[in-house]
């Protein structure tokens, strides 16, 4: 049995809290990497359509003898792939490149409020969960505000929001919307792509336990019960990072971490973001 608890989605679906991210993990090296993760533990893999190694994520998923089932992926629409049928095309692409039959959990990348296309986009999306070929849908860097617009206008209510947080920006507001809605909060760049590991409030703790202070950002969010993806392309830290279930934080220790919001965004903010992801940073035009 895994360490890892599991979080059960609004559709009953269980997601391993505990997951492994590949952004800026060069293609030709995501397989390897991901076959380490697997080798650490992980069974939980985070890409993107945008991230372009999907092929990678796939031939290690592949590859690893594992049992489809005990393999929990996610991958992302791409903000240029947005609008229903393009969407549905993309859906095809990367269930190909993963070589699964089912994606177990598809976002939308972004919001992109200012081409106005999410809302076509999540149709897409509950038409692929109806056809049986993505077991869960959700979001990511949706604000409230683009979450009650879904939540009025379509049907089915999304099973995750993946959003920044770290300590210094926790986005409690948008995680408790979030929340109320069923909708599980997962937390991106957890470790604020490693600038928020040198507080005092961090390495202390991690002092007493004799942990490091990633394993203790870690378990900030695990206790906090939010889904949680730190990504390394190193194998002492990818091993580091999954070992996080022999020691507890004390209530205070937890507000002492709380205690570190800055409002310190390290990606873009969703109300504004509208890059199209593709490679050569154009947005296609059929
Ligand atoms: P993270 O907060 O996971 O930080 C990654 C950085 O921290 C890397 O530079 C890594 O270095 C370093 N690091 C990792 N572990 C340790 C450690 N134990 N000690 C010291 N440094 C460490 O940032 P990401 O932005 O990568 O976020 C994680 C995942 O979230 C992504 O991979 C992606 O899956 C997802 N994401 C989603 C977004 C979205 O818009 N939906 C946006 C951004 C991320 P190194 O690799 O060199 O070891």
């Amino acid at each position: 049995m895994s360490q890892v608890p599991v979080i059960t989605l609004n559709n009953g679906v269980e997601i391993p809290q505990l997951g492994f991210g590949v952004f800026q993990v060069p293609p030709a090296e995501a397989q390897q990497i991901v076959e380490q993760a697997f080798a650490a533990g992980y069974r939980h893999i985070d890409t993107a359509t945008a991230y372009q190694n999907e092929a990678g994520v796939g031939a290690a998923i592949a590859g690893s003898g594992l049992p489809r089932e005990e393999i929990f992926v996610t991958t992302k629409v791409r903000n240029a792939d947005q609008g229903y049928d393009r969407t549905l095309r993309a859906a095809e692409l990367s269930r190909s490149l993963l070589q699964v039959d089912a994606i177990d959990l598809l976002l939308i990348h972004w919001p992109v409020p200012s081409r106005d296309t999410y809302v076509e986009t999540w149709k897409a999306l509950e038409k692929l969960l109806a056809d049986g070929v993505v077991r869960a849908i959700g979001v990511s860097n949706f604000l409230p505000e683009h979450l009650e617009r879904l939540l009025a206008e379509t049907e089915i209510v999304p099973a995750v929001n993946q959003i920044e947080i770290h300590p210094t920006l926790q986005q409690a507001d948008v995680a408790a919307f979030s929340r109320s809605k069923g909708i599980a909060p997962e937390a991106y760049s957890p470790l604020g792509r490693g600038a928020d590991l040198t507080s005092d409030a961090v390495t202390s703790i991690a002092q007493t336990y004799g942990k490091s202070p990633a394993q203790v950002v870690i378990r900030w969010h695990l206790q906090n019960g939010t889904i949680v993806i730190p990504k390394s392309v190193t194998p002492e830290r990818i091993a580091e990072n999954f070992n996080v279930f022999d020691f507890t934080l004390t209530d205070d220790e937890i507000a002492a971490i709380n205690g570190l919001e800055a409002n310190n965004r390290t990606g873009a903010h969703p109300a504004e973001a509208a890059f199209p992801q593709t490679p050569d940073g154009t947005w296609p035009n059929d």
